[in-house]
């Protein structure tokens, strides 16, 4: 997409149309329309389970989180691309198939997040392989049932490759098993916030519960623009972002909220697949890192566009040591 139609998209007309308007060289909002694009996409399907509760108090969360989640996806339309571990639907038993069926049809799809959500810094890339084919176990038959292909895989931790021989190594094999990549844009950390939640909830403290999840959603409102303007920054347009979420508790009462915040910052919901047939998106970043930043850090690194990651906002330190204090 060119940078002109990046903002006619974005409701902006170019300046070059103006002289047949007015002579006011200034950029004029049309509409209020949606402006932005986002896909988003839940990981560790089918529930991220609490070290802080029983397997059988798990077991018997999973189904109501997720029925609330795929609630709040219906009511706004919303596609999804949700990453599977195979793990974690073999410790549901048969339910866990069961949560993964619902999230097989219609604009819901599966996708391959590795068997046991490991890191690819601790391993080869071989025994890597395996751990995408043993992703399949689960989310394979279940596609195929559907008459659908498994599209994407994305590395557990965004953990890419931490060396440049490793990177190319895990990116070739990726795509030999025919997966294509998921990127990554926008990341408001909602795998700590939830671990707060979740120990909040385990002491039996409501108020705490409500306090955390305002301050999930004051963050996810200050992150969600600082990724778009620095993606545009770096890229010199308004690129399609990529949401990335867990199949948690917090997200199972949060969710409504956090798409009301993509709605008011004028965003339309697309899928995965669309977002990522921008040309942004046609190679991933050929940066290694030990860490998982989020694609912007890496389109920067790879352009030696300098920014402060520092500057970026973090979440409350309250939050972040919630847990330690109990
Ligand atoms: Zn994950």
């Amino acid at each position: 997409m060119t940078k002109k139609t990046a903002m006619v998209r974005r409701g902006v007309i170019p300046f070059a149309r103006l002289s047949l308007i007015g002579f006011f060289p200034i950029a004029v909002h049309v509409s209020a329309q949606p402006v932005h694009l986002v896909a988003v996409t839940f990981d560790d399907l089918p529930y991220v389970m609490s070290d802080k509760a029983s397997r059988s108090d798990n077991q018997k969360d999973a189904q109501p989180a997720n029925r609330a989640i795929l609630a709040a996806l219906r009511h706004d339309a919303v596609p999804v691309t949700a990453f599977v571990n195979e793990d974690k639907v073999r410790a549901l038993g048969s339910l866990g198939t069961k949560i993964l069926t619902q999230w097989n049809q219609g604009t819901l799809t599966l996708a391959n997040h590795a068997a046991h959500h490991v890191d690819s810094n601790m391993l080869t890339p071989a025994q890597f392989e395996n751990e995408i084919k043993e992703g399949e176990r689960s989310i394979g038959p279940l596609a195929h049932k559907a008459g659908r292909k498994l599209e994407f895989f994305r590395f557990p931790f965004n953990h890419v490759g931490d060396t440049e021989p490793k990177r190319k190594a895990l990116s070739e094999i990726v795509r030999r098993l025919g997966y294509r990549q998921a990127a990554t844009t926008i990341d408001v950390e909602d795998y700590l916030f939830n671990d707060a939640y979740e120990c909040a909830h385990a002491a039996g403290n409501p108020v705490d519960e409500q306090r955390i999840l305002q301050a999930y959603i004051d963050y996810a409102r200050i992150e969600i623009p600082c990724y778009q303007k620095l993606d545009e920054k770096i890229m010199g347009y308004d690129v399609p972002a990529v949401m990335l979420l867990h199949s948690n508790r917090l997200n199972a009462v949060a969710l409504p909220q956090i798409l009301a915040l993509f709605r008011e910052q004028h965003y339309r919901f697309v899928t995965l697949t669309q977002a990522q047939s921008d040309p942004a998106f046609k190679r991933e970043p050929a940066i290694a890192t030990r860490f998982g930043p989020m694609w912007g850090y890496r389109w920067a690194k790879e352009r030696h566009i300098p920014v402060d990651g520092r500057l970026e906002q973090e979440p409350p330190d309250w939050v972040r040591n919630y847990c330690h204090k109990l």
